[in-house]
């Protein structure tokens, strides 16, 4: 938990997103500027800044977000015909929040390069 984190927050409940999915470890909620019609974020409850700062201590929480992300595309439907998920990780990539998340984009046609 860091004071100053919009998804600690979140986590916390100081703030209350629309949560889509719960477990012990991590928290799944609609983004707030959806850019497809399904557009959730999965959030480790541990707050770890960026994808840069995953070790090995971490691999069952990798896990269980990429198992928080597919339970959520079968549970809104788009598992079938493709979703895509991205970790944004630092400025470069796009990163603003700095509290990691993996993006659940589905219910629309994907272009390939992103942007
Ligand atoms: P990124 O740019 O990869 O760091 O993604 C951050 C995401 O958080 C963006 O897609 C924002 O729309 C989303 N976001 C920012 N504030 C909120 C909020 N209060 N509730 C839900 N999503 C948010
Ligand atoms: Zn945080």
């Amino acid at each position: 938990m860091t004071a100053d984190c919009l998804f600690c927050k979140m986590v916390t409940g100081a703030i209350k997103p629309d949560t889509v999915y719960e477990d012990s470890d991590v928290l799944a909620f609609k983004d707030i500027n959806p850019q497809a019609p399904v557009h959730v974020l999965v959030v480790p409850k541990k707050h770890i800044s960026t994808l840069n700062e995953f070790d090995t201590g971490n691999i069952d929480l990798i896990g269980k977000m990429f198992l928080a992300a597919g339970k959520i595309a079968r549970d809104t439907g788009v598992a079938e015909a493709g979703y895509r998920t991205v970790i944004n990780c630092n400025a470069g990539a796009g990163q603003s929040v700095f509290h990691v998340h993996l993006h659940v984009l589905g219910g629309r046609t994907m272009n390939w390069p992103p942007g």
